[in-house]
This record gives C-alpha cells, sequence and structure tokens, in this order.
C-alpha cells in the first residue's frame, strides 16, 4: 500500500470540498482532496441548476461539479479517486487509509456531504431531475402552476409542501400514516393552505412517465386501509422523507449529533484538533451547494491557521 504525506487532506469533492480544495491549494498548502463513491457529490445527480451564482442561464449540475473539481486542480489541489474506509485520530499526524493508500495528514477538512433519502421505488431513478427532486429550495421553481406531491409526514415534509405553495398551482401531500409528525406550528399552516390537500395512508408503488420528453406524468399509489390501488395524474414529486449524513466513518471518533450529524462549534471546528467540518456533512439546515462552498472556504482558512501555528 502507498504512503502519501499531505499538510491537508479534503474528504469529499462536492461544493464543500472543492471550495476548501480551491482556497487551501491558493494559500500554498498543497491539499488533496479524496473524491470518494461519488466525485463531485450530489449536483451530479441533478439536471438544471439556477441558484448557484455566477451562471446567468442554468448549468448542468454534473458540469458545474466537474467545473468544480477542474478549477481545485488549476490551482495545485492532487485529486485522487479513492474512497476512505479507515480513519485513525488516536496517533498524530493522523492517518487515513483507502484500498490502495495510506494518507498522513496534519489537518482534515471532511465535506463528504449527505445523501437524500429515495423511496426505492420503480422509475424513480429514472426520472430525478425529469419531475422528482429531494429539494424544493432547488426545484419549486420548475414547478410554476404545476400539480405536485410531496411524500412524507415529517417538518421537512411540511416546509418543502409550503414552499411549493408558492409556485405549483396544487400541492398533495402524500403520508403513510394518518396524522403528521411535523411539528403542530407546521401543521397548522399546512391544514390552513388551500393549495395543499393530503392523501393519508397511502404509498407510491411506481412512478409514471413520458419518454420524450422524459418528464413524470402520474404516480400509482396504494391505501394501505383496503389495499387499493390508484393513479393520480401529477407534474412533480418531492420526495421528502429525510437525510442521511455521511458520517459512518466518523462514529465513536467525533461528536455526532443524535441524527448522525458531525457536531461543529464556531462553525467548521469539530471536536478534534485540525479536523474540521464543511457543508451538508454538519449543516441540516440550509443544504445547499452555495452555503456548502461556503463552509468549504471557512473550513479552509480555519485550517491553514491551524497547519501555520504547527509549523
Ligand atoms: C437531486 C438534488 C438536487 C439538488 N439541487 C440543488 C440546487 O439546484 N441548488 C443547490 O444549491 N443545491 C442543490 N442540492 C443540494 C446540494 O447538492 C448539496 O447541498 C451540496 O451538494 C452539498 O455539498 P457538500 O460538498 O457538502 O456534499 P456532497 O455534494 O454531498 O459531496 C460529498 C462528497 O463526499 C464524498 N465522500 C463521501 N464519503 C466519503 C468517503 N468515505 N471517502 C471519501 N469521500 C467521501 C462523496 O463522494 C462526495 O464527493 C441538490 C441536491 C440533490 C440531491
Amino acid at each position: 500500500m502507498k504512503k502519501i504525506s499531505s499538510k491537508l487532506i479534503i474528504l469529499g469533492s462536492g461544493p464543500a470540498g472543492c471550495t476548501a480544495a480551491i482556497y487551501a491549494a491558493r494559500s500554498g498548502l498543497e491539499p488533496i482532496m479524496i473524491n470518494g463513491n461519488q466525485p463531485g457529490g450530489q449536483l451530479t445527480i441533478t439536471t438544471d441548476v439556477e441558484n448557484y451564482p455566477g451562471f446567468a442561464d442554468p448549468v448542468l449540475g454534473p458540469d458545474l461539479m466537474q467545473n468544480m473539481i477542474k478549477q481545485s486542480e488549476n490551482v495545485g489541489c492532487k485529486v485522487y479517486n479513492e474512497q476512505i474506509s479507515e480513519i485513525d485520530f488516536n496517533t498524530y499526524p493522523y492517518t487515513l487509509k483507502s484500498n490502495n493508500y495510506t494518507f498522513v495528514t496534519q489537518s482534515i477538512i471532511i465535506a463528504t456531504g449527505a445523501s437524500a433519502k429515495w423511496l426505492g421505488v420503480k422509475n424513480e431513478e429514472k426520472y430525478r431531475g425529469h419531475g422528482i427532486s429531494a429539494c424544493a429550495t432547488c426545484d419549486a421553481f420548475f414547478f410554476k402552476n404545476k400539480k405536485v406531491a410531496v411524500i412524507g409526514g415529517g417538518n421537512t415534509a411540511v416546509e418543502e409542501a409550503l414552499f411549493l405553495t408558492k409556485f405549483a398551482k396544487e400541492v398533495i401531500l402524500i403520508h403513510r400514516r394518518d396524522k403528521l409528525r411535523a411539528e403542530k406550528i407546521l401543521q397548522k399552516r399546512a391544514f390552513c393552505n388551500e393549495k395543499i390537500s393530503f392523501l393519508w395512508n397511502s404509498i407510491i408503488l411506481n412512478i409514471n412517465g413520458n419518454e420524450n420528453p422524459k418528464l413524470v406524468k402520474s404516480i400509482t399509489l396504494k391505501s394501505l386501509l383496503d389495499n387499493s390501488v390508484s393513479i393520480i395524474e401529477i407534474d412533480g414529486v418531492f420526495v421528502a422523507i429525510g437525510h442521511k449524513p455521511n458520517t459512518d466513518l466518523f462514529s465513536n471518533k467525533l461528536d455526532l449529533d443524535n441524527e448522525g450529524y458531525l457536531k461543529v462549534h464556531n462553525q467548521v471546528f469539530t471536536n478534534k484538533k485540525g479536523v474540521f467540518a464543511a457543508g451538508d456533512v454538519h449543516d441540516k439546515s440550509f443544504r445547499q451547494a452555495v452555503t456548502a462552498a461556503g463552509f468549504g472556504c471557512m473550513a479552509a482558512l480555519e485550517a491553514e491557521k491551524f497547519i501555520e501555528l504547527k509549523e
């Protein structure tokens, strides 16, 4: 196994990791960024991105991320196509292992992101970015005057439904139980909103769509009360059943909150010296590319200070 030493290792190449890489490389730290299983992160599974500043016209998620990785390399960051499977924080400098390498480093920026939970039903993956979304803040704008469904019953689902009413003409909240888990105040707002209707005790069996243009046109539902199956016409489906932060690697090693997100203080500091967190791996409030990039910048500037003090 090859051993590689670097002052700074950045885990993940989503917007947080790439921004950290750009700042760290430009300050002469010669960082290494590790791609993981999803080079470019979550935006590589979407189509048009319209809310990342700097693009007058929509930019495709994969193109945006390819450019961010390229920009990171152009300013001097080395990128490795590896997935880290082991980290040792007990000895310093820290050690990280992948299948092919052992990385030794003074400082780490964790930007491993989070993954939206999906339903796992037929055609869901096929129509992601073509009518299926996990982010109303990102995609509601594309559903002006359309009829959409939101799946879920917690805070996120109700918040997504409320946000969607600013654009869609009709929002159906579909939940497998007969009541919502969301906070009472959110429930009240949703029940009072004329655009929102509720379909209780129901699960999605299938998503149906057209091929050309590739767009969702209906969903097949099953009632959990009497097992009856129905089809409703719909233009978009927002899956809001939660997110899972990519932190399995750090459990029992770093402080995590009760949902598994990395705990931070002063924006980006974890509980280990020289170990910083950036982006969706700790931020469960905003979950946007631009906020992840902002955290990446902060983490790199703090890592730079930390390394400077060591030298
Ligand atoms: C379908 C969809 C559409 C979206 N649309 C928009 C939008 O239009 N606008 C917007 O602002 N936001 C959008 N978002 C949200 C946005 O994608 C995220 O907020 C953003 O990508 C978070 O960036 P991040 O760098 O924190 O993490 P991620 O983008 O999640 O990147 C995580 C990185 O960590 C790597 N990694 C994970 N584990 C390991 C490991 N063990 N070793 C090494 N690497 C590892 C992964 O391979 C990946 O490269 C969307 C999200 C989704 C799912």
